[in-house]
């Protein structure tokens, strides 16, 4: 079948619907992509020129859909540069480059009420397909994406997916990104702090303002961080599933409690803006938040191969216990059954996937460390998995509970270091239920004074296979359905732009045995 027999009729035309209507009010029936203006929705006054200064981005692929994303935003921290109505966006999808195959349009509206940002889900698409996007406004047309379906359930032969983290502005450059588009990812796993709240400058490039706090500041930060053109290159090269960690609200905040003194109101206000702002620059396939919660864990199926459950250990957590240390002795709180990292809603959702899942790997998408991390015997660092340990012994049940079948990955971000390691609970003789991959930051840094001694301190633990605390960048996994094989790409130097990136480490997990081994 060629792509003639896919292209869109008048009345086949498919739009923005279900969950996300709210922000996508369509229309039908006059031709969108003639050039023809779109009488009667012009805004006044006109436009400004760079609608599309934040670039674009597609996410959490399906086999027949994939959601497609950009924000209007020509003042970029500034407010965004928007007149305050709703403006007309078109959208199309190509099975080629030159757009000379358009498989499927549509128009949404992008309005004030959520920064102009546009999330479109072009359906009716083929499974295992690359596609290629663009957005249109008046004469003004973004640059184009390319993207792709996932394999249908039960097939699906190769994956390629990066994993990545922690990309603080001030603290470096986005120079491992340079190198990602030319490893021709699948997809990519952003695993949080996408951006950092923190003001100010001396740092290798400085920030935009002071900590943020308000909706407008968090849209600045957003707006700051998306318009780092190697970010928007790796945004243009594949679909992206993406989570939050901490930063993108404020530094180790637990559920509505804050870091900060602040009261409750003053905090949950600030939440669900920063929320709001995470949603709106993000490609996900989720509606709008509507209140000051926003439910973001969810599945993503790559056919036979992984399913990727995707954790929020932020909005649902009990807070640290033991007074919040970074790194300290424990204390009964810590041991308290009760705790949770992931709320009981999370929880009970985790083991309904992972029993359902019949994928070759079951790839945990996670913030913090998850695997017993006890420092020189009882350091605990409890904003970690070992802060909530009953909660950790719960998941590791229902890994095992999930069935022999299950090869648990957990792909993990937030400590600016990578590792390797068994995942396995604190009690003495824990046996491995799986693997966890630590992947390190795209440019935050680990403290130089600390990374050699860290990095021994780290390695002395007998389930830890390999630990570098002192480079940057993404893992690279490939996915069949007998092994992952995971790449360390770390650059030199993320203190300066286009420094070299090669494979610090290679280690392969064979489908059906829980241990690591290293090579490829
Ligand atoms: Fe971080
Ligand atoms: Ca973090």
């Amino acid at each position: 079948m060629g792509e003639q027999a896919e292209r869109v009729e008048p009345s086949r035309r498919r739009f923005v619907g279900g969950a996300l209507t709210s922000v996508a009010a369509v229309s039908v029936g006059t031709p969108l992509w003639s050039g023809a203006t779109l009488s009667g929705c012009q805004p006044e006054p006109p436009l400004p020129d760079g609608l599309f200064a934040l670039g674009i981005a597609s996410g959490d692929p399906r086999p027949e859909s994939v959601v497609l994303w950009t924000r209007l935003a020509p003042a970029p921290v500034a407010g965004g540069g928007m007149p305050a109505v709703d403006v007309p966006v078109t959208w199309e999808v190509a099975s080629d480059e030159g757009f000379r195959h358009v498989v499927r349009r549509g128009l949404v509206k992008a309005k004030p009420r959520w920064g102009h940002s546009v999330h479109a889900i072009a359906e009716g698409l083929r499974p295992d397909r690359w596609y290629w996007y663009r957005f249109r406004v008046d004469d003004q047309v973004s640059p184009v994406g390319r993207t792709r379906t996932t394999p249908a359930p039960g097939r699906g032969d190769d994956l390629r997916f990066l994993f990545a983290s922690c990309q603080n502005w001030r603290q470096g450059f986005f120079t491992a990104w340079e190198h990602a588009p030319a490893e021709d990812p699948d997809l990519v796993v952003h695993l949080g702090d996408y951006i950092y709240e923190s003001g100010g400058g001396s740092g290798v490039r400085d920030h935009n303002s002071g900590e943020v706090v308000t909706l407008d500041e968090y849209r600045n930060r957003w707006g700051l961080y998306k318009g780092d053109p190697a970010l928007q290159a790796v945004h243009a090269a594949c679909p992206w599933v993406v989570t939050w960690d901490d930063h993108e609200v404020e530094n180790n905040y637990a559920g509505l409690h804050p870091q900060d003194t602040a009261d409750a109101p003053t905090f949950a206000a600030r939440r669900a803006a920063a929320y709001q702002a995470w949603w709106e620059h993000q490609p996900v396939r989720l509606a709008p938040p509507s209140d000051e919660n926003l439910r973001i864990y969810r599945t993503v199926d790559w056919g036979q191969l992984a399913r990727f459950h995707v954790l929020d250990t932020r909005q649902h957590r009990s807070d640290q216990a033991c007074g919040g240390t970074e790194l300290g002795e424990s204390c009964d709180e810590r041991l308290e059954p009760a705790r949770t990292l992931l709320g009981t809603d999370q929880e009970a959702w985790l083991g309904r996937s992972l029993r359902r899942s019949h994928a070759a790997f079951d790839v945990l998408a996670n913030q913090v460390v998850m695997t017993a991390m006890p420092l020189a015997g009882s350091l605990i660092n409890e904003d970690q998995w070992d802060g909530y340990p009953a909660a950790r012994t719960r998941l590791l049940d229902q890994i095992r509970a999930a069935g022999p079948d299950t090869n648990a990955v957990v792909i993990t971000g937030d400590i600016h270091a990578s590792g390797v390691g068994d995942l396995v609970d604190e009690a003495p003789g824990s046996q491995p239920v799986g693997t966890e991959l630590v992947g390190t930051s795209i440019s935050s840094s680990f403290p130089p004074d600390l990374a050699l001694i860290a990095e021994q301190l780290i390695m002395a633990l007998p389930h830890v296979r390999w630990a570098n605390t002192r480079q940057r960048g993404y893992v690279s996994c490939d996915v069949s359905s007998s092994q992952l094989v995971a790449r360390y790409r770390l650059v030199e130097t993320a203190l300066q732009p286009s420094s070299p990136i090669a494979t610090a480490t290679t280690w392969t997990v064979p489908a059906g045995h829980p241990f690591p081994q290293e090579g490829g």
